[in-house]
């Protein structure tokens, strides 16, 4: 919890938040292997292709689906069947009623068909408007997702609901997601659907990078941890807790794409998942920006991922990713809303999510390619900003807080995972519903 967080769960607190209408910042739910996936049982309504597939997953998960009661754990609604505007009044009639009895840190998860392909496309594409809004009015912690599946992938669900149900997307909401039909690699164990699988994380002595090395560490991957080396005591200590491996080298030198690949194949035969987590920040605005600040930002955070992916996936696909692979990317919400001293951060980061747009496609059933686009995360780069700003950034959200790394490295695991083989071409914000660039 950050000062402001403690202060408004006080008794003093609550009363000034209530008085002045200030952001009262709920603490969320994460996961824990010891927690039940849901607060409260799920209301399941719609009617459409996939009621019947959901009802499997939650059945899987193993929480409670009812037809009343005081309170919920989460509220999902099949909106595959919407097919016009008039439609659309199911949403009203089903979410209306129970909306109130969204118990704290309690999930929205409406399922639609994309629009582009639906014959429905009206209806279809007003479903985001409806959920980004329920993100807004939702309280406590509360999140609201849309998720699109295609046609033929109502079996590919499980791996997403999952994560959007549970406390590992406690800081995500109001995305659209879309979820695409292939064959889909069931985990045997589901608690580690990483066991057997390699993982290279950059820039994973600190920070984000090294809550994405845990995470995926415990969800059964090898974890291959690079930084530069003057990170190698920090780096060393990140993969001994991970029981991983250390790779020290700087992404932007010359011969670093080889020298992954080559340590990625001797060493581990390959490598399942990339996790291009490495970037820096050299902010200035732009009429005081020198050369050399807009050259390391683009070599660290963009150019240097492009070099590695060409290396990764070689000619013929020879260059060490495994079949059924992930490519996962993390760019930025100042990719995506711009922000004032950051032209070359934001450059590279809006570049990160064209190379989710160029690849995926590309890749398409040999391997994912995905991105998160983190908002404020509680690590030392926003530790740095000053103290107004900070605040600002901090409490400019549905969830009035700023976010955790494990928030980011949750969503990463769930691209990861291999269920999620119809998880592509996606840009997920873990930035709490943040204002900017909504
Ligand atoms: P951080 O500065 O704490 O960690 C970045 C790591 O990358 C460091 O360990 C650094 O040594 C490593 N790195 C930098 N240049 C490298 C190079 N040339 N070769 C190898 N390693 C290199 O940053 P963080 O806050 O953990 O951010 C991680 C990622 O998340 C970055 O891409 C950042 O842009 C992005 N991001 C962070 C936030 C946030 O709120 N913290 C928000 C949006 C996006």
């Amino acid at each position: 919890m950050d000062r402001y967080q403690s202060f408004a769960r006080s008794g003093v607190g609550r009363f000034v938040v209530g008085k002045l209408g200030l952001p009262d910042p709920y603490p969320l739910r994460r996961h824990s292997p010891a927690e039940p996936p849901l607060t409260g049982p799920v209301l399941l309504g719609g009617a459409g292709r996939l009621a019947g597939p959901v009802a499997g997953v939650l059945a899987s998960i193993g929480v409670d689906v009812v037809s009343a009661a005081d309170r919920y754990g989460a509220l999902v609604f099949d909106a595959t069947g919407i097919t016009d505007v008039a439609g659309l009044r199911a949403l009203f009639d089903f979410f209306g009623p129970v909306v109130r009895s969204l118990g704290p840190c309690g999930r929205v998860v409406v399922l639609g068909t994309p629009p582009a392909s639906a014959a429905s496309r009206v209806a279809q594409r007003a479903l985001e408007g409806f959920v980004r809004s329920v993100g807004k009015e939702l309280k406590r912690g509360g999140t609201a997702q849309l998720v699109y599946v295609d046609e033929g992938a109502e079996g590919n669900l499980e791996s997403t609901l999952r994560f959007l149900l549970s406390g590992r997307s406690a800081y995500v909401s109001g995305q659209v997601v879309r979820v695409g039909a292939g064959p889909v690699e069931v985990p045997a164990d589901w608690s580690r659907p990483l066991a057997g699988k390699v993982a290279l994380v950059t820039g994973a002595a600190r920070g984000i990078g090294a809550a994405i090395a845990d995470v995926l560490a415990r969800d059964g991957a090898h974890v291959v941890c690079l930084d530069v080396p003057a990170q190698g005591d920090e780096l060393a200590a990140v993969a001994n807790r991970v029981a991983g491996s250390t790779l020290q080298l700087d992404l932007t030198a010359d011969d670093a794409p080889v020298r992954i690949v080559e340590q990625l194949n001797v060493r581990h035969g390959g490598v399942d998942v990339v996790v291009h987590n490495a970037g820096i920040t050299r902010d200035k605005t732009l009429g005081r920006m020198d050369a050399a600040r807009w050259d390391a930002v683009v070599a660290v955070n963009l150019a240097s991922q492009e070099r590695l992916n060409a290396a990764l996936i070689g000619p013929d696909g020879s260059g060490g990713l495994r079949a059924n692979g992930r490519i996962v990317g993390v760019s930025s919400i100042a990719g995506i809303a711009g922000n004032v001293g950051q032209t070359n951060y934001a450059t590279t980061k809006a570049g990160v999510i064209g190379v989710v747009d160029a690849l995926a496609p590309e890749l398409a059933g040999r391997a994912t390619v995905n991105a998160v686009a983190p908002g404020f995360i509680e690590t030392r780069m926003t530790a740095a900003v000053p103290l107004f700003i900070r605040e600002a950034g901090r409490r400019m959200n549905s969830l009035s807080q700023g976010g955790l790394p494990v928030d980011v490295a949750e969503t990463v695991a769930w691209f990861a995972h291999p269920a999620s083989s119809g998880v592509t071409g996606n840009v997920v914000r873990v930035c709490g519903q943040s204002l900017l660039g909504a």
